[in-house]
């Protein structure tokens, strides 16, 4: 473990650095924790220069924890539109009830409590304990991960639970007495601009003088990491199937995307889906493809779109105007299809 002057010698310069390098985004320069643990849950699987908007529309529509516990979950999912990963946004307004129910709205200023919400693993507490708290809890993501195993060259698996400890300690052992949070948001930083993956900008880097990978000319091999199982495809029919002005769409049940709304999606030929529900209609118009690329699953997509004579009866209640389609949750995989869909209304209006 490292003494105190290397300690102390790594943090400052890492917060000399923050101070004139630090990225400026639209959620930082808050103690809020409600903030915090909203970006925080946002930036996990979105990329960052997206965040900013999606983060303010949010903020718009649920102000405070209470708004937001108070919100139902369709309004929850309706504001998390685009940035996919829904089941964060349900862990959100789950965390949010029990935080205005059993912390009175207020952000527990502990670990242990914020790691027990729901959605909140160790590096969303970690990043709320420190930023909003200023307590000593290293917020372990992939930019921290990188950034120590170069500098302190840990050329070990760093999925092991056994080497995450170990960079857990080793970034607590050269946190600073105040400023934790700033020290994370270092990382974070210096990770995403300037120790990026495959070759780094070590010229620029304010660790250089004490990182390990330098001297060693080896940073791009490190963070040592398991290789990942490519993800696996699957190919859809979606179906625009319209019936008197209105489009069917079906609410997804467990699972991915669930509590999302989508259109008629196949893995069947689509003549064979339609005729299996009962739904007589005038042919299928080809409408273009899509692709959406989940974390395991590549969603490939055909669309397609059919005037429907008549539905049986136990659909009907599963078609909506394109008002009604407009006020309900759609996943970006469904983007497409709903563009394409929109131009055709607009065409045939
Ligand atoms: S010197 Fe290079 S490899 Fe080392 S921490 Fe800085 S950017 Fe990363």
């Amino acid at each position: 473990m490292t003494s105190y002057i290397e300690a102390h010698e790594f943090s400052g310069a890492l917060l000399a650095w923050y101070d004139r390098h630090g990225r400026s985004l639209p959620f930082r320069g808050t103690k809020d924790p409600y903030r915090i643990w909203l970006s925080e849950i946002m930036l996990q699987q979105t990329r960052t220069a997206s965040v900013g908007a999606y983060y303010e529309r949010f903020l718009a529509a649920f102000p405070d924890v209470f708004s937001l516990a108070a919100a139902k979950e369709e309004e929850v999912l309706k504001m998390w539109e685009g940035l996919g990963y829904y089941s964060r946004a349900r862990n959100l307004h789950q965390a949010a009830r029990v935080i205005a129910a059993e912390y009175k709205g207020r952000f527990p200023a502990d670990y242990d409590a914020l790691r027990a919400l729901p959605g909140v693993g160790p590096y969303t507490a970690a990043a709320v304990a420190s930023i909003a708290f200023d307590l000593p809890e290293p917020a372990v993501d992939g930019n921290l991960t990188r950034v120590l195993t170069r500098a302190l060259g840990i050329r070990e698996d760093a999925s092991l639970p056994s080497v995450r400890r170990r960079i857990t300690e080793e970034a607590r052992a050269r946190m600073p007495r105040t400023r934790r949070g700033d020290f994370n948001q270092a990382l974070m930083d210096l990770g995403a601009t300037v120790c990026v993956p495959g070759t780094p900008d070590c010229e620029k880097c304010p660790l250089r003088a004490l990182c390990d990978a330098y001297d060693n000319g080896d940073p791009e091999n490190l963070p040592v990491l398991p290789r990942k199982t490519p993800p696996i495809t699957l190919r859809y029919a979606v179906l625009l199937v319209l019936w008197e002005g209105r489009v069917y769409m079906k609410k997804r049940g467990e699972g991915l995307l669930n509590g999302l709304y989508v259109y008629m999606m196949t893995e069947e030929e689509p003549e064979a889906a339609l005729r299996r529900l009962g739904i007589e209609g005038g042919g299928l118009t080809p409408m273009g493809e899509a692709r959406h690329v989940f974390t395991h699953r590549v969603w490939d997509m055909d669309i397609y779109l059919c005037e429907a004579r008549t539905v049986p009866d136990a659909l009907r209640n599963d078609f909506y105007t394109r008002a009604e389609m407009e006020a309900l949750p759609i996943p970006t995989a469904m983007r497409a299809a709903r563009r394409a869909l929109t131009e055709y209304w607009e065409k045939t209006s």
